[in-house]
């Protein structure tokens, strides 16, 4: 079963990366929109040829933003972030750096200290004003589940034939002023056997992150269904061994379990 939000703006919800967040979704309500087709979003499957829904307007999403900004700094609830997430990958709607100006300029207004989030699956890098919207925010923090082409094709499935270098060196292009975010999983999915936590992958993965240098790497594994059957959870002792070898290049690495 997928889960697909509501509401441009929902939350705030207790994440176990963000603290108290607010999210902001600027996908369709009804359909997600994605240009990867991971193996374990909670979204679901992407199907862009049944895509009915249409992206908000700017100034939809704008409003409704300022809405609960406003009924929030008002209010005696606290928040840790801002979170850009939702029905898909946030970079994909048409006016997503305007949005971000108009969303920094809203937080300085309303929820001044409150920290920007967004979470990217990077494939629109090529794009520079997605990068300049990305570097304008606080934390950005961006997939990459896998060192090797195979297994990066296997788990994330993109619908660009971009591959995994075309990636790792659009991640570095951010001098090491990001987050990386690594989901760790294993099962069997059309007929083939997925493991990014054996040595090998571990290792290929390492040295992109370490030639990547971000400021820290999430690790984290499936916590709900996937749409791909058969998937199976990462023990948190196995995640914990693959962080301490992330600190021992000297970047922080943190499990989120
Ligand atoms: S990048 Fe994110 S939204 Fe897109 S398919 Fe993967 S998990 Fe889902």
């Amino acid at each position: 079963m997928s889960i697909l939000f509501d509401q441009i703006v929902f939350g705030p919800i207790k994440s176990r990366r963000f603290g108290s967040s607010l999210g902001i979704n600027l996908l369709p309500l009804k359909d997600k929109i994605c240009n990867f087709n991971c193996i374990y979003c909670e979204c679901g499957w992407t199907d862009l040829k049944s895509v009915n829904d249409t992206f908000f307007s700017k100034e939809e999403i704008l409003e409704a933003i300022e809405i609960s900004f406003k009924e929030l700094s008002l209010s005696n609830v606290e928040i840790d972030s801002i979170t850009f997430a939702g029905n898909g990958e946030p970079t994909m709607h048409p006016y997503f750096s305007k949005i971000i100006d108009q969303v920094i300029f809203l937080r300085n207004k309303y929820l001044p200290g409150i920290k920007i989030v967004v979470l990217s699956n990077s494939a629109l890098l090529s794009s520079k004003k997605v990068v300049e919207a990305l570097q304008k925010v606080d934390l950005r923090v961006l997939k990459l589940d896998a060192g090797t082409e195979e297994t990066f094709l296997k788990i994330n499935q993109p619908l660009s034939s971009k591959k995994i270098d075309w990636y790792i060196d659009k991640l570095k292009e951010f001098q090491g002023k990001l987050i990386i975010q690594t989901i760790f999983l294993r099962g069997n999915y059309d007929n083939q056997f997925i493991d990014n936590t054996v040595v090998e992958e571990v290792d290929s993965w390492l040295k992109a992150i370490k030639e990547i240098n971000p400021q820290s790497v999430m690790i984290y594994t499936i916590d709900r269904e996937t749409p791909a059957e058969n998937l199976e959870k990462i023990s948190e002792a196995q995640l914990n061994l693959i962080a301490d070898k992330v600190k021992a290049i000297g970047i922080d690495a943190k499990v989120y379990y």
